[in-house]
C-alpha cells in the first residue's frame, strides 16, 4: 500500500491518494493556497467555511459523498509571495480553526516560513496533525518542527537534493515521515524506491511505517 499523502488531480483539487495493486482510494482536501489568498476577502472566507459546513464536513457523518472533504490543504505561508504574507497568516490561521472545530489534519505549504509555521502553532495551540508537505530545508528546521509534533513530507527533494534528502531521511523518525509527488507526475511507487534507496531499508518497511502514519491522520476523524 502505497499513500500519496499529497498531490492533484487534474482540475488541481488537492488530494491524498491511496494505492495498491489493485485500486486506488481519492481522498479529498479543501483550502485556500497561499498563492491564492488574494482572490478572497476576509469575509468571503468565513463563507467558504460555511460553505464547507453544510456541504464538507457536515455531509461527512461516516457517509460517503461526493462533497467528502477529508482534510484541509493545502494551506500555508510562502515568503516567496512577500506582497500578500500578512494576508496568508490571517487565512492560514482561519483554516487552523476550521481544522480543531473539525478535527481534520492539514496540509501545509510552507516556502521559508518555517519559523512562522511554528509560532501559529504554538499560538493557537493546535492538537490536530499538521504534515509539512514537500519538506525542502535543514536538519535543525526540520527538528524544530519535529519538536511540536509536526510530520514531514518529502518528494522532490529525493531528487534534487539527494545529499540533504539522506541527512533528513537518516535523522526522522519514520513514524513521522510521508512521501509525495504534488505536481511533478512521478509515480508513488518510484518515489518510495527512491527513498528506500537512499535510506538503505526494503521499499516494504517504508509501505508499513507510512500507511500507519497515515492511520494516525484518520484516527482525529
Ligand atoms: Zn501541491
Amino acid at each position: 500500500m502505497f499513500v500519496d499523502i499529497h498531490t492533484h488531480l487534474s482540475d488541481n483539487q488537492s488530494i491524498i491518494k491511496i494505492v495498491d495493486e489493485f485500486s486506488e482510494k481519492i481522498l479529498r482536501t479543501k483550502g485556500i493556497h497561499p498563492w491564492k489568498v488574494d482572490d478572497f476577502n476576509l469575509s468571503q472566507i468565513s463563507q467558504i467555511s460555511q460553505n464547507w459546513t453544510t456541504t464538507g464536513f457536515s455531509s461527512l457523518k461516516r457517509t460517503v459523498s461526493a462533497d467528502m472533504v477529508w482534510g484541509i490543504g493545502e494551506v500555508g505561508l510562502d515568503k516567496v509571495h512577500k506582497e500578500t504574507f500578512e494576508k496568508q497568516v490571517e487565512v492560514f490561521e482561519e483554516m487552523i480553526r476550521l481544522s480543531e472545530s473539525y478535527r481534520k489534519p492539514v496540509i501545509v505549504h510552507c516556502v521559508r516560513a518555517y519559523s512562522e509555521i511554528i509560532e501559529i502553532r504554538k499560538k493557537t495551540k493546535a492538537t490536530m496533525p499538521w504534515v509539512i508537505h514537500g519538506f525542502n530545508s535543514s536538519v535543525e528546521t526540520m527538528r524544530q518542527l519535529l519538536k511540536y509534533d509536526i510530520y514531514i513530507s518529502l518528494g522532490e527533494i529525493l531528487y534534487h537534493n539527494e545529499n540533504q534528502a539522506v541527512k533528513i531521511l537518516k535523522d526522522i523518525p519514520l513514524e513521522r515521515l510521508f512521501l509525495e509527488t504534488d505536481v511533478s507526475g512521478r509515480d508513488i511507487k518510484d518515489v518510495y524506491e527512491k527513498a528506500a534507496s537512499l535510506l538503505g531499508c526494503e521499499i516494504e518497511v517504508l509501505c508499513k511505517q507510512i500507511f500507519e502514519n497515515y492511520g494516525r491522520l484518520e484516527t482525529t476523524h
